[in-house]
């Protein structure tokens, strides 16, 4: 009988207690692990750190708009393919597989509802379709958004979270985008009628440099990118280090860029405060 032998316990391994999928989130900025349901209780910002996470374009209406009001424009619009673009992936394929995952047409949610029982006209990019970039069908569907704002003399909010900027799969047609929007803008301020300009994160290129960066009122959320380049390109470019900061909300307010930033929990009651001052 040998000395040593086997031991007389068996080694366990403990699995992990699998966490079934959608139950919890991790946080973009701070990495702690939060339940679903208190993100969503929370209106998709973390307890922990105040990091604000995306929201669909419908989320962010049902969040802002009193409750069944919504009537949407142009919902069935969906873009072209002028150039026949063909690159590592078609654009056809693109919007295809974004029409997919988000059950959207297009990268932009507009029309008009009420907000505290004021009615005014809504649109709301959504930076999960090709990076909520302006295309034509995006340009198209706010300048219609903003000429009804016009027609019915009617104040006019715009909530942007787009990293893209101009769509370049559409080329020239989507840079002019740029100033079809600011155009019917203009028209919309000379009929003396409010635009408020509300920027989430990302708010980027060639959105920032239209429409979203020429509110009567821009508000931003609590540490959104926000710019024209991304910073690297900058630093590569001018050759010097960017300041801490630079391009986010707190510091475009130090410098004057927007006017105030606004937590998600108090958008609403702000939007509402502004829009009684304004009218
Ligand atoms: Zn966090």
């Amino acid at each position: 009988m040998a000395l040593f032998g086997k031991p007389k316990y068996t080694i366990v391994r403990l699995r992990k207690k699998e966490i079934p999928d959608g139950l919890w989130t991790k946080c973009e900025e701070c990495s702690e692990t939060l339940y679903n349901k208190t993100l969503e209780e929370n209106l998709r910002v973390c307890p922990k750190c105040n990091y604000h996470f995306v929201l669909s374009a419908y989320e962010r209406i049902n969040m802002l708009l009193d409750k069944d009001t919504f009537q949407e424009y142009d919902k069935d619009m969906v873009s072209a393919d002028p150039l026949d673009f063909k690159g590592p992936k078609t654009y056809k394929d693109k919007l295809a597989a974004d029409m997919n995952l988000t059950g959207l047409k297009e990268a932009v949610v507009s029309g008009e509802g009420k907000l505290d029982d004021k009615k005014i006209i809504i649109a709301v990019t959504d930076s999960r379709f090709i990076m909520g970039s302006m295309g034509s069908v995006v340009g198209e569907k706010i300048t219609r958004a903003i000429e009804a704002a016009t027609k019915n003399n009617l104040p006019l909010v715009i909530v942007s979270g787009s990293g893209g900027g101009a769509r370049m799969y559409e080329g020239m047609l989507s840079l002019m985008q740029m100033s079809k929007t600011c155009a019917a803008l203009s028209y919309h301020r000379k009929a003396g009628l409010a635009f408020i300009s509300v920027l989430t994160n990302p708010t980027m290129a060639g959105v920032m440099a239209s429409f979203a960066g020429v509110g009567d009122i821009i508000i931003a959320e609590p540490r959104a990118l926000i710019g024209f380049t991304g910073p690297r390109v900058i630093e590569q470019t001018i050759r010097q280090k960017l300041p801490p900061g630079f391009q986010r909300s707190e510091f475009l307010l130090e410098h004057g860029l927007i006017d105030m930033i606004v937590h998600r929990k108090s958008l609403k009651a702000t939007l509402s405060q502004l829009l009684d001052y304004l009218s």
